[in-house]
């Protein structure tokens, strides 16, 4: 059946190549609406989609770790997009280990390849021919910019979700890709399946004076980690309810005035992490062993101090502080965000414009 399907792709594609007709004038760069709406079209229209492969960039996975030229002063980190010309020395599999990511500002369609499992003499050569190297993700996501982490979460959740859903949810039968990889049809029932996110609410919890905040400490946060408090939201819930229902099961305690804040994509395993502030009496915390290893009321002068720290040295979210001293998550983490920012009493309307 796979390879039947390959060979039906691999026609298209040559149908498609041999009508190529670029939909975008490459020469200009092209308005966020015009994108937008070229995006639509090449996830809709499979022969519009196979047509633009071989003019397209590829960020290329390999065993879930995407491909990231690093910078040796860790400033200037960023994701490798190689040319369908490259790209095909190495992997000839093409058309289905693909999935459509997003139109840069040029025209150009980019996707992203998960090539696999690598001899290691190839993904040598590759690395050294990109000067760049295969990194683990959840390390990638915290070295590339805000931005860039969207399209490498974006471009571990399509492929995943196009790998464990070969079957059709409904009836268990074979399911088969469209060509930007943005949807499965069931060839039984006929139902068509979509790659979706999981909303968790995202909280920072100040008292009314907004001098103290409630951080907390998960089992398998590195030495030194608080972070906010976290939680998927159940089915029927608001994202009111979820803060609400989280801080009091990890804390013991009830908030307020639940403000939105920001929100950020997140891989693990595919969350859309709604920040969001919201007020509390300062009170003794109840914690939910299950649940934290501890939390605390922090001070401005501390969370001061503990933004300092991961600033200075992103890699302690990875590796921990083995002094123990507070760190917070780094500036790749929608927490990292609601922290700073209420350090530095940013009105929360204006939060999404400094992260963005
Ligand atoms: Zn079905």
């Amino acid at each position: 059946m796979y390879k039947s399907c390959n060979i039906i792709m691999n026609s298209l594609l040559r149908r498609a190549a041999s009508i190529r007709t670029p939909l975008v004038n490459v020469d200009r760069r092209l308005s966020y609406v015009d994108r937008v709406r070229y995006l639509q079209k090449l996830k809709e229209e499979d022969t519009i989609c196979l047509s633009q492969v071989p003019g397209g960039k590829f960020l290329v996975y390999s065993r879930s770790k995407p491909l990231i030229r690093v910078d040796k002063a860790n400033t200037d980190n960023a994701l490798v997009w190689l040319s369908y010309e490259d790209l095909i020395q190495y992997h000839s599999e093409v058309l289905n280990s693909i999935v459509l990511l997003d139109v840069a500002e040029d025209g150009t369609p980019r996707y992203s390849v998960q090539v696999g499992a690598l001899a290691t003499e190839v993904q040598e050569k590759m690395e050294y021919s990109t000067n760049a190297s295969f990194t683990d993700l959840r390390a990638a996501l915290f070295m590339v910019n805000w931005k860039e982490a969207h399209v490498l979460s974006r471009a571990n959740c399509v492929l995943m979700w196009n790998k464990n859903h070969a079957f059709c949810g409904k009836c268990g039968s074979p399911t088969q890709r469209n060509a930007a990889g943005y949807s499965r049809k069931c060839r039984s029932c006929g139902m068509t399946h979509y790659p979706s996110s999981s909303p968790v609410g995202i909280v920072l919890v100040t008292d009314p004076e907004e001098e103290n905040i409630i951080l907390v400490r998960q089992p398998r946060h590195p030495p030194g980690m608080y972070s906010c408090i976290a939680g998927f939201s159940d089915v029927g819930e608001s994202l009111e309810e979820t803060v609400h229902r989280e801080v009091a099961e990890e804390v013991g305690v009830e908030v307020s005035s639940v403000k939105y804040v920001a929100s950020q994509h997140w891989p693990f395993p595919g969350s859309l992490m709604v920040g969001c502030y919201a007020l509390a009496e300062k009170q003794e915390l109840s914690i939910d062993p299950h649940e934290l290893q501890d939390a605390h009321w922090f001070s401005r002068d501390e969370i001061t101090a503990a933004i300092e720290r991961i600033q200075t040295n992103p890699l302690l979210r990875l590796r921990g502080n083995p002094s123990g001293e507070l760190f917070i998550p780094p500036p790749g983490a929608i927490a990292y965000h609601l922290i700073a920012h209420w350090i530095k009493r940013t009105p929360v309307h204006e939060i999404y414009q400094h992260i963005y």
